[in-house]
C-alpha cells in the first residue's frame, strides 16, 4: 500500500468513531465556527495543537510557521490576526514554542539555510537582545532551552505590539496574550507569559487611534 493512502483510511475510521459517539458531530459544525482561541505554534510535526490541549474540531483557529514568529510584515499571519481578533472575536491568542525547536537551534548556529535564514534571522535578533544572559550558561543545552523561551515570550510581545490586537483591546476588552512553551519530552505544556488587555510592555509601541485612521 502506498504510504500516504494509510492516512485517508485512518480519517475513514476517525469520521466513523466521531459519529458513532455523537451523531451529528459534524452537523453541528457544518456552517459556522466560533472558536475561543488563536493558536499560533511551530511548524514542527511533534507539535499537534489539538492533541496537546485535548480540543476539538471548532476550539482552535490555528496558524503555524517555523519557530511561531510574530512578523509584523508578514501579511499570512497577519490576516489571519485580524480575522480571529475582529470577525470571529477569540478571547485568546496562545503562542506556543517548543523545547529543541529545529528553527531556534538554526538560528542559534552559524549555519546557511538559504532562503530561511531571512525568516530564522528574527531569533538571531532575539539572541542578540538576550545575549548577556544567553551567554551566561555554561550548559549549550541549557542555553537553546532558555533561547526557546526567550523567543516565545518576544512573540507576545510583538503580538501586543500590533495596532490589530492594540484596538480590539481598546474597543472590547480582549484577547488575552499568552506565550507556552512545550515539553516533547514530557508532552507538557508550561506557562511563560501572559499580556492582559491594555498591558502593553513598552510604551513606545502604543499606537493612538483616530476615527479617521485605520
Ligand atoms: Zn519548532
Amino acid at each position: 500500500m502506498q504510504e500516504y493512502r494509510k492516512l485517508l483510511l485512518a480519517n475513514k475510521a476517525w469520521a466513523q468513531e466521531k459519529l458513532e459517539i455523537r451523531p451529528d458531530y459534524f452537523l453541528r459544525l457544518k456552517d459556522t465556527q466560533s472558536p475561543a482561541y488563536l493558536w499560533i505554534g511551530c511548524s514542527d510535526s511533534r507539535v499537534p495543537a489539538e492533541d496537546i490541549t485535548g480540543t476539538e474540531p471548532g476550539e482552535l483557529f490555528v496558524h503555524r510557521n517555523v519557530a511561531n514568529l510574530v512578523i509584523h510584515t508578514d501579511i499570512n499571519l497577519m490576516s489571519v490576526v485580524e480575522y480571529a481578533v475582529d470577525v470571529l472575536e477569540i478571547r485568546h491568542v496562545i503562542i506556543c514554542g517548543h523545547y529543541n525547536c529545529g528553527g531556534v537551534k538554526a538560528a542559534m548556529s552559524r549555519k546557511s539555510y538559504g532562503l530561511i535564514n531571512k525568516w530564522l534571522r528574527h531569533i538571531k535578533d532575539v539572541y542578540r537582545n538576550y545575549s548577556r544572559e544567553l551567554e551566561s550558561f555554561t550548559d549549550p543545552d541549557a542555553r537553546f532551552r532558555r533561547l526557546v523561551e526567550l523567543n516565545t515570550i518576544e512573540q507576545v510581545r510583538n503580538m501586543a505590539e500590533t495596532s490589530i490586537i492594540q484596538k480590539s483591546w481598546l474597543k472590547h476588552g480582549r484577547p488575552w496574550l499568552h506565550g507556552w512553551v512545550y515539553d516533547l519530552y514530557t508532552g507538557l505544556i508550561q506557562e511563560l507569559t501572559l499580556i492582559r488587555p491594555g498591558d502593553l510592555p513598552d510604551d513606545i509601541y502604543r499606537y493612538e487611534f483616530s476615527p479617521e485612521l485605520p
